[in-house]
């Protein structure tokens, strides 16, 4: 039977809305109809900040102790919900089971991992004559995408409380049934009333009310450049602080002195990692020219065996289909504007993959591309890259960072030379050699892809105002 998700969350309780839209929900594998979610509108988005705002004094006066015993609560009720939260992955989002099943599970791990990160975060500091308390900045608005929903409600919402912050949520709308599992675990933790309140709706309804509220103080928001713009624009009134997680258009540097057997898997999995809908997908592939053809065509043999769009269940897919008919055209649009700039195709190509129905993309390499070609400088966010060759090093690293982007980028090669090639990159991170993402290092953009970083202490701080007190004589240290 389809499902039909109504509540929201103010004060604590599941409440009706008084929006009345309702927004269908779709299993992208087949493209049916699953369900429908009722949206709120701006006057429950008021409704949800009224609440976090009352709740924020009690909130603010935490201690450590209590915010980690948060923490640790929310980390055990998320890790109850986690085969649901895969079901709802593979159905809603259409994530490949082994990348649904890491999404799964990293939603209790962010507050596990802001627990410790609360652990011996210095909230009060010396500086010169003066004591520096770092205090919590208010009502916090928190604002997610579709491509990794659940993760980045937790990961949000541990920063705002381990900061002493109250919350808003406004996931996206069209993953409503992974919002409604997260939502029921996180209640069942039994934090204070009005400590996070969650609204579903539109962007330029309740992510706009949100974003221009007086009573918001700090706006994190994960999506596209063209919304993290815009909520820069809102906010500007009132001058909210905000931290944008936003778009990428990584380059894999692939250098010369590489094992390709070795390095093409790690390349793939880059590239088209989450079906291709991440925002630090490793989308320009830069290889020298030395280099190009056997590389060329060892890419395409390895594409054309190993990757396999197909049912998100079945262990063998490694590519999921685009989350919407939207998204879908989307990338067929690039598909077609790659080869009319004059890129061709290696593999893949317009259409669907033989067989499938749903809003699948055929897994798809361009070559011949340049870098100032719309497929280089866009975000396509499908399973596309392009291979763009490179003259030198030199050149490598200036087309690398030749991108109003700056999320992320990859580098293969022996460890000393990339590690020299990865410091002379302009992102947010460096990837050497395949190296693993740790929790508790900062993660954020550089130019457009983003203002300020999330995770770990870096995160945290975001959420906080130094409070300067001068003249104090006492030598105390906070709790
Ligand atoms: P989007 O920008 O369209 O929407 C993101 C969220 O913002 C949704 O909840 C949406 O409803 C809301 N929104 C839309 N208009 C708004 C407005 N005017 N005011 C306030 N909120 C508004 O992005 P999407 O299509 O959901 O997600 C894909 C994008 O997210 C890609 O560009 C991707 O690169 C980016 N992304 C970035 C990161 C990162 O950490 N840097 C991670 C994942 C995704």
């Amino acid at each position: 039977m389809a499902r039909f998700i109504e509540h929201i969350y103010i004060d604590g309780a599941f409440v009706n809305p008084h929006g009345n839209e309702l927004f269908d929900l779709h299993n992208p594998t087949t493209g049916d109809v699953i369900g429908q979610v009722r949206l709120g509108d701006a006057e429950d988005a008021r409704a949800a900040i009224a609440a976090a705002k009352r709740a924020f004094p009690a909130m603010a006066s935490t201690s450590r102790a209590q915010r980690r015993d948060m923490l640790h609560a929310l980390h055990a009720t998320m890790s109850t919900a986690i085969e649901e939260l895969l079901e709802a992955l593979l159905e809603e989002y259409g994530a490949p089971i082994a990348r649904a099943r890491w999404m799964a599970s990293y939603a209790p791990a962010c507050f596990a991992a802001m627990a410790e990160t609360l652990e011996n975060f210095p909230f009060e500091r010396r500086v010169g004559s003066a004591d520096v308390t770092m205090e919590p900045v208010g009502v916090v608005g928190l604002i997610t995408p579709w491509n990794a929903n659940a993760g980045f409600i937790c990961n949000k919402l541990a920063h705002a409380i381990a900061a002493g912050c109250t919350a808003v949520l406004k996931p996206s709308e069209m993953s409503a049934t992974q919002t409604e599992i997260v939502l029921r675990a996180l209640h069942k933790a039994g934090l204070p009333t009005g400590t996070y309140n969650l609204v579903n709706g539109r962007g330029d309804v309740v992510g706009a009310e949100i974003a221009t509220h007086p009573d918001v103080a700090k706006i994190s928001f994960t999506g596209s450049t063209a919304v993290g713009k815009a909520i820069v624009r809102s906010g500007a009134d009132t001058l909210k602080r905000v931290t944008l997680e936003l778009g990428g258009k990584s380059p894999t540097i692939i250098l010369d002195d590489v094992d390709l057997d070795v390095v093409i898997p790690a390349v793939i999995e880059a590239g088209y990692m989450n079906s291709g809908q991440a925002c630090i997908a490793g989308t320009r592939v830069l290889v020298s020219e030395k280099l190009r053809d056997e590389f060329e065509a060892k890419l395409k043999t390895a594409v054309e065996n190993d990757v396999r769009a197909g049912d998100p269940r079945d262990p063998a897919t490694t590519i999921g289909p685009m989350v919407s008919q939207t998204q879908w055209e989307r990338v067929q649009g690039y598909l077609r504007l790659g080869v009319e700039e004059g890129a061709a195709i290696l593999v893949g190509g317009e259409g669907k993959p033989e067989g499938l129905d749903g809003y699948f993309v055929r897994p798809t390499v361009f070559t011949g591309v340049t870098n100032d070609m719309r497929i280089a400088r866009e975000e396509i966010f499908g399973p596309v890259m392009g291979v763009i060759s490179y003259r030198d090093e030199e050149d490598a690293i200036a087309i690398a960072n030749d991108t109003t982007y700056g999320l992320s980028a990859y580098v293969f090669g022996e460890q000393v030379h990339a590690e020299r090639v990865a410091r002379r990159l302009e992102s947010g991170r460096v990837v050497i050699n395949g190296g693993a993402q740790d929790p508790h290092a900062p993660f954020g953009g550089v130019k457009q892809s983003g203002l300020g970083r999330e995770n770990g202490a870096f995160g945290l701080e975001a959420y906080l105002e130094p409070r300067t007190i001068l003249g104090s004589t006492s030598n105390h240290v906070l709790s």
